[in-house]
């Protein structure tokens, strides 16, 4: 049961082969095994989640289950969920339980899923390797000695070991498809405004956006069913005719079945731009390019002139966002308040001196920096213009191509603790996705297969990712596009071992 995929869950469930409530069990039983291997679980709460899972079995029982009701659902701890601890991976919010229920929640509960549990991430998701956060670092299933990914590292973790059929995750700069690449998983970082923000803790608002992680393509389109939709809530949420995005999934294949489909390759993810990129995972990547063009597809070259800006102006602009956003944990509201202080202003600092990890402390100062009088036209606003360029570049790109093709990360997973003490090093890790939450676009990560790294005596094999760049509100097109190319492989459905 548990090597399944959602599609064949929801019929097990429907067709009462297995009640929610057993699949429930099942999952939360391998949690309590294998987790704390990993760590990718900040919080489970079995008795919360069986009752969801019973109401869910009254619901199929009386044959008003949705594609999605009684699937139990790993959710990243960036989420509120009414009565459930929400950490967000740090001190701050260590005491929070969340009164009310992100809208992401909330549709998943509306959906009659199941939540399983709030996943392990980097503090406030200021991170590439799940380092960051105060409950620890997450270990990657692939080798336990090497991290997953971050900022989703939990979910990801949580995925790749089969203790949760699928999770989600946020992307501000990358942080469900780097997660995804370095777990062998399927992820989507949709256009921005497609899925909600409310309740869900904010990083830098512009960036920000949640998406899906899944075994396959088609699980992340049942996902994005449920997450995706206009909320009056969020005031950057987009009005728009709601979507299935599974809809182009079962179309037929054919012999050729991307024919037609032209491919852009960025001259700046092959060429000057990949000095940066373990030739191992190049190999893997360009191997997933032939397999594209078996399928039918046609690949052109095209240019993203400003790519290599998009790192510099993240870093002007994220930190910028961070400095504002978390300017709202002040010790009075809710979290963290140091036990000691002298007056208002002693209280703020020591709680935030505290209750703050030294990553989150760099991005408030980068932040407070790039946005103070006489710096913010040097640095906060040349960013914004950056960025705009950078935008531009796609809009340019998509006359020429209908979806872009690249590495998601520049490695594999690198060791824990490898890249901790740099962070600059620790940056370049979304090396190439940054440059999609800059301009909105949807953007996908798919394994590609595994590369075989040295390890002490012996060797390893690490998992690769793809990265899809698609077009505004590409979504369907991108997941269309993944499962043909999965249709054709199988690295996609290989799996960790030690974890049954
Ligand atoms: N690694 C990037 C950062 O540290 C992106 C994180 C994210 O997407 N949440 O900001």
């Amino acid at each position: 049961m548990i090597a399944r995929n959602l599609k064949t869950l929801s019929q097990a469930l429907a067709a009462r082969e297995i009640s929610s409530a057993e699949l429930t069990r099942l999952y939360l039983d391998r949690i309590a095994r294998h987790n704390p291997r990993i760590n990718a679980y900040i919080t489970v709460d079995p008795e919360k989640s069986l009752a969801q899972a019973e109401a869910a079995d009254q619901r199929l029982a009386a044959g008003a289950g949705a594609p999605l009701t009684g699937i139990p659902l790993a959710q990243k701890d960036i989420f509120c969920a009414r009565g459930w601890l929400t950490t967000c991976g740090s001190k701050m919010l260590g005491n929070f339980v969340s009164p009310y229920d992100a809208t992401v929640i909330a549709r998943f509960n509306a959906a009659g899923a199941v939540n399983l549990g709030k996943t392990n991430m980097d503090e406030f998701a200021m991170g590439s390797s799940n380092e960051t956060s105060f409950f620890g670092p997450v270990n990657n299933p692939w080798d336990t000695g090497r991290v997953p990914g971050g900022s989703s590292g939990g979910s990801a973790a949580a995925v790749a070991a089969l203790l949760a059929p699928a999770a989600t995750g946020t992307d501000t700069g990358g942080s469900i498809r780097q997660p995804a690449a370095l777990c062998n998983l399927t992820g989507l970082k949709p256009t921005y405004g497609v899925v909600s923000r409310y309740g869900m803790i904010a990083f830098a608002s512009s960036l920000d956006q949640a998406g899906p992680m899944g075994r396959c393509a088609e699980d992340c389109g049942m996902l994005l069913n449920a997450m995706a939709g206009f909320d009056e809530r969020d005031s950057t949420s987009l009005d728009r005719p709601a979507e299935d995005y599974c809809r182009d999934l079962a179309a037929n294949a054919g012999d050729k079945p991307l024919a037609g489909l032209k491919i852009g390759l960025p001259k700046e993810f092959f060429g000057d731009g990949c000095e940066g990129c373990d030739p191992e995972v190049m190999r893997l990547v360009e191997a997933a390019i032939d397999e594209y063009r078996r399928l039918g597809a046609e690949t052109v070259d095209i240019s993203l002139p400003n790519m290599r800006l998009s790192v510099p102006a993240y870093y002007v602009i994220a930190p910028a966002e961070a400095s504002s956003n978390l300017s709202r944990f002040d010790g009075v509201r809710y979290g963290y308040r140091a036990a000691e202080y002298g007056d208002l202003n002693d209280m703020y600092g020591k709680s935030r001196a505290q209750g703050f990890g030294a990553e989150v402390k760099r991005r408030i100062l980068i932040g407070t920096y790039v946005l103070s009088h006489g710096y913010y036209d040097a640095y906060y606003l040349q960013a914004q213009r950056i960025r705009r360029l950078i935008a531009n570049d796609f809009v340019a790109a998509f006359k020429q191509c209908d979806v872009i093709l690249g590495p998601t990360s520049p490695s594999t997973a690198f060791k824990l603790g490898e890249k901790a003490a740099d962070p600059v090093q620790m940056y370049l890790s979304d090396i190439y996705t940054i440059a999609v939450n800059l301009a909105g676009l949807p953007a996908m990560s798919v394994p590609c297969g595994f590369a075989h790294v040295g390890q002490g005596g012996g060797s390893v094999w690490l998992p690769a990712g793809l990265q899809l760049i698609g077009n505004y509100f590409a979504e369907a097109k991108l997941l269309d596009i993944a499962h043909r190319y999965q249709q054709a492989t199988d690295w996609h459905s290989r799996r960790a071992a030690g974890f049954d």
